[in-house]
């Protein structure tokens, strides 16, 4: 018997912590490292965010709260719901956690049983598949690849469907891909989930704001009223307010299941932290002038490397809706010999040269469940973007 745990064992640190922790190790040897691997804004968090922070300290705001939020807290993520996706949701079926991670863990730790299935999008983001096996159920993983856009098909659901499936995580736009689903393609997928009671949704719904070309963002419980008693909406302010570092997720779904989440909370972190939680309550009722300008500049980012990449030969960059993420593929450079003498076997033999070769750092594709392809996160200078792109290209063409 060791000393740690089986479950433990079930689970990989997270890869593209992993990656930029790599990254960050050469570039303190002195090499001249681009890191495209951390998924947050560059951005300072807003102002007046920060100002609401500091007058909660000073107000004496920072001893422990309710275990999942303060009441004002609450009220404000309700009006959210209502004023941004038309959801009516009241105060009891509301909860905050430590980032969207800990409603998506005590979501799915207050209802798997061992077997139990969830059903995975990929890619999909890499946490998802590990906190069901830490919650003892099982991930089952539907390929969602290039030439459908990244999206998962009613057909395929409905293929993956079994009497022991539990919940469909959707994450639209989506981390890795940046893949949204419209109004149409999220009916589809709600009209199959109608016919399955015992299915519930997992939206994950963190990267909400940050959509491009007009692209209008839905979210399931919206399009399907229908689904609302058995729909997890989740979302938070880390990305949309630049706000990573401050801890504060939130989520909507019945009565029964913010009760459970909230008793699982209470044995394990308690509240989130007092300070954070004034603060995500003034980024979510106060100016949303950030939300658009933030927009703005990932949507200009995004074309700058979409465009770039897809110059690189071996390289094909669908355009994505939203999120800060690409997804190309690296098809046509499988079996090819970086310059550096790498054999391009997989993509992470692929991210490994271009990391030791160009000092450009990305996740491979498998991290995310579906290869050969990779991740560029564009959350960083315009002038960095330009200069990652120069020496991926300059990389791919020496590939023979
Ligand atoms: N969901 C997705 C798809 C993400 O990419 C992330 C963060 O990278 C999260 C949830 C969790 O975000 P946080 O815990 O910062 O709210």
């Amino acid at each position: 018997m060791g000393f740690l745990s089986d479950r433990l064992s079930r689970i990989k640190p997270s890869p593209t912590i992993a990656m930029t922790t790599r990254a960050a190790g050469l570039r303190a040897q002195g090499r001249d490292i681009i890191g495209l691997s951390a998924g947050e804004p560059d951005f300072d968090t807003p102002p007046h965010i920060r100002d609401a922070a500091k007058a909660a300290i000073d107000a004496g705001h920072t001893r422990y709260t309710a275990v999942d939020g303060t009441p004002s807290l609450k009220r404000a993520i309700c009006d959210k719901f209502a004023r941004e996706n038309g959801l009516d949701y009241a105060p009891s079926q509301i909860t905050v956690g430590t980032g969207g991670k800990q409603i998506l863990f005590n979501a799915l730790l207050a209802t798997l049983d061992e077997g139990d299935e969830v059903i995975i999008p990929a890619p999909y983001w890499v946490s998802y598949p590990d906190m069901v096996l830490l919650a003892g159920g099982t991930p089952v993983v539907v390929e969602c690849g290039l030439d459908q856009g990244f999206r998962l098909t009613p057909e395929a659901l409905e293929a993956a469907i079994t009497p022991r499936t539990k919940w469909l995580i959707l994450n639209s736009p989506s981390n890795p891909s940046g893949a949204g689903y419209d109004r149409d393609a999220m009916q589809a997928l709600t009209d199959v989930l109608l016919r399955h009671p015992q299915v519930w949704c997992l939206a994950d719904d963190i990267y909400e704001h940050l959509v491009f070309d007009g692209f209008a963002f839905v979210t399931p419980a919206q399009v399907e009223p229908r689904l609302k008693d058995r729909t997890l909406t989740m979302n938070g302010v880390s990305k949309a307010y630049a706000m990573t570092g401050w801890r504060i997720g939130y989520g909507a779904a019945p009565e029964s299941l913010i009760k459970a989440m909230a008793k699982l909370q209470s044995q394990s972190t308690s509240n989130p932290c007092s300070i954070s939680q004034y603060a995500a309550e003034a980024a979510l009722t106060g100016p949303q002038d950030y939300v658009t300008e933030s927009r703005a500049v990932f949507q200009r980012r995004r074309d700058l490397v979409v465009s770039g990449l897809n110059a690189c030969p071996g390289i094909e960059c669908p355009v994505p809706q939203g999120a800060f993420y690409v997804y190309p593929s690296i098809r046509g450079l499988i079996g090819k010999t970086s310059a550096g003498g790498i054999a391009i076997s997989d993509d992470e033999a692929f991210a490994n040269a271009l990391l030791e070769e160009t000092g450009v750092a990305v996740v491979f594709g498998a991290a995310f469940g579906l290869s050969p392809h990779f991740r560029i996160s564009y959350a960083t200078s315009d002038r960095q973007l330009t200069e990652a792109v120069s020496r991926i290209r300059r990389f791919c063409e020496s590939c023979a």
